[in-house]
């Protein structure tokens, strides 16, 4: 292999949501040496990149640019001349006010090969997550982006106002917060009708998105006494008004800007997490507990009539050491509740016994009917007495195997403060309280939602109080306890 330089990849990251991140973006993120990002990408846009790749954060700080673009621009070709695979990440698209169109013309006067990646703009995104359509038969036939950013009363400034003001169409005024009032004063002075209705957009697709409505002449002064602050866009036009009839986001994401510390193992937090960020939640993964396998040996299970799995790591657990399948055709087996039931048939078993409730007792009730002389439960180390003890009383010899045991992870500084600040905290089991009790030192802060009575005795032994616990004890049962609590919540929990 030649080697010549690597490629640049000028890429959008769409304006917040990472669902609006394009295939190719996450394919490149996946692959590259160098991601140079802006401040203002999406928190899960970084996820898929490798772990030995080299992370330069070139964005904005406040005002002021906290890396200069020349320097941008340099370390990117740099990186590029040494044969690296670079990703220049930036917020929206990279061509609509992302200086990606300089960075392009500096490859190319330098000779390095370079790839653009168009993201949602901001423009078309913020709005139609605030329910604006840009253009509209019959109100909009055209739509105009225009920037915000220079002084409206500077003398030699680009943005021509008073033959923006007469565009036949939607304006989308991007980086004006600041200057929105003077901005507003020159269009109207310019002939743009004081009542046309307009709308601020901040933190558009993004948790906490907020929509300031009024019109070009009032709408400046509401998103100041609103307090909005970057990012954020203006659309003026009569499509503004339309994102009162329009407005979707509210019902699709019952948590959006709703914080949820997240509590459990690496592995599961994840799925638990998706749920949770699909509803609009902000999810802080503070994942107290992970899963340490034990060197434990899986015994002749033909030996056995009933088979208890307690878990779902207790699952993935046994059956990695289960080398032929039909080792598992003897006994019946048994599980906890539906997540375990789940992880058993995402492995092709039916389990024959399932309880309503994901609890021992439960678990104990509905074996009543089912003959037992030799049982194996497979399970934590740490798991409750309650079921070997109720077998055993029924004359049953039982075997305790304990493929695992959960162990505490340290959490950072930051790591905690986040987990601590969110508006609630999830428990899917008592071990998880235990362990971010442990590493955190407290549970008080968020609301606590817990996965059913076990985890929310252990909860209150720790001191917590349990606002929400799940009717049903599943990671959807959680979520679906968390949205009822938060509708009642809402006003009080939210941030900003
Ligand atoms: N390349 C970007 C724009 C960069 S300029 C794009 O295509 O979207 C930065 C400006 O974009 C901000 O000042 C703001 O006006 C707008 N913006 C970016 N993200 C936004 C968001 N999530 N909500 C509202 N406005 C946003």
């Amino acid at each position: 292999m030649s080697a010549g330089p690597g490629t640049v990849h000028l890429v959008g990251t769409g304006p917040g949501d990472g669902g609006l991140m394009t295939l190719r973006a996450l394919e490149l993120i996946a692959q590259a040496d160098v991601i140079l990002h802006d401040r203002l990408i999406p928190e899960a846009a970084l996820a898929g990149a490798r772990e030995d790749v080299v992370l330069v954060d070139v964005g904005k700080a406040g005002h002021g640019e906290s890396v200069p673009q020349d320097e941008t621009t340099a370390l990117m070709l740099a990186h590029a001349r040494a044969g690296r695979s670079v990703v220049r990440l930036k917020g929206g698209d990279p061509f609509v006010f992302g200086r990606g169109g300089e960075e392009a013309l500096a490859c190319r006067e330098h000779g390095i090969p370079f790839e653009v990646v168009p993201g949602v703009t901001a423009g078309i995104g913020a709005t139609a997550y605030a329910g604006i359509p840009v253009t509209h038969r019959g109100l909009a036939s055209a739509v105009a982006f225009v920037t915000g950013h220079e002084d409206p009363g500077k003398p030699d400034a680009q943005v021509d106002w008073a033959r923006i003001a007469a565009f036949p169409g939607t304006l989308v005024l991007y980086m004006g917060v600041r200057r929105l009032p003077g901005i507003c004063e020159r269009l109207i002075a310019a002939g743009r009708r004081a009542d046309e209705p307009a709308a601020v957009v901040e933190r558009g697709t993004l948790a906490g998105q907020r929509v300031v409505r009024g019109t070009l002449a009032t709408v400046a002064g509401l998103a100041e006494q609103a307090g909005v602050g970057p990012p954020a866009l203006t659309v003026v036009g009569p499509v503004a008004a339309l994102g009162d009839r329009l407005d979707w986001l509210a019902a699709a994401r019952p948590l959006l800007g709703v914080s949820v510390a997240v509590t459990r193992a690496r592995a599961q937090a994840s799925e638990l997490a998706g749920r949770l960020r699909a509803l609009g939640a902000h999810v802080v993964e503070a994942p107290a507990i992970s899963i340490e396998p034990l060197a434990a040996r899986v015994p002749d299970l033909a030996g056995y009539d009933l088979l208890c799995v307690t878990s779902p790591n207790g699952v993935e657990q046994l059956l990695g050491r289960v080398r032929d399948a039909r080792a598992l055709a003897g006994p019946a087996i048994a599980a906890i509740g539906p997540g375990t039931a789940r992880a058993l048939r995402e492995r092709g078993i039916e389990p024959d016994v399932l309880p309503d409730r994901a609890v021992a007792e439960s678990l104990v009730e509905a074996l009543i009917d089912v003959p037992v002389r030799r049982v194996l439960i497979a399970r934590a180390e740490e798991g409750r007495d309650l079921l070997p003890a109720a077998l055993r009383e029924r004359g049953a010899q039982v075997d305790v195997l304990a493929l695992y045991r959960t162990v505490a992870e340290p959490l950072s500084d930051a790591a905690r403060a986040a987990a601590l600040g969110a508006d609630y905290a999830t428990f899917a089991s008592a071990s998880s309280a235990r362990f971010l009790h442990a590493a955190a030192g407290t549970l008080a802060g968020p609301r606590i939602v817990s996965i059913g009575p076990a985890t929310s005795a252990a909860l209150r032994e720790l001191g917590a109080e349990v606002a929400v616990e799940a009717a049903e004890h599943t990671p959807e049962g959680l979520v679906e306890a968390l949205v009822a609590d938060a509708a009642v919540q809402r006003p009080a929990s939210r941030h900003g």
